[in-house]
């Protein structure tokens, strides 16, 4: 089994920026593994690269596009 390692992490909601406190645990090699809210009032935002808060009071609308807006999928060509 491989090891992982749990990081204690500050992390802004991505609609709004209210900072959360977040555990993420990365796997041995650094990668993105999961994350837990430790906040109350903030969720998880799915994502299998990176760990994303967002306010509870967001809707998955407005949660969406805001990620839309911050990691988009079509990355442009390095340049
Ligand atoms: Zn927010």
């Amino acid at each position: 089994m491989p090891e992982s390692h749990t990081s204690g992490e500050m992390h802004g909601c991505v609609v709004c920026g209210r900072l959360y406190q977040l555990y993420v645990v990365y796997d041995s090699h650094g990668n993105y593994v999961d994350c837990k809210v430790m906040t109350p009032g903030g969720k998880v935002v799915p994502n299998p690269t990176r760990a994303l808060v967002a306010c509870e009071k967001h809707s998955d609308r407005d949660i969406e596009a805001a990620v839309e807006r911050a990691y988009p999928r079509k990355s442009k060509s390095a340049g």
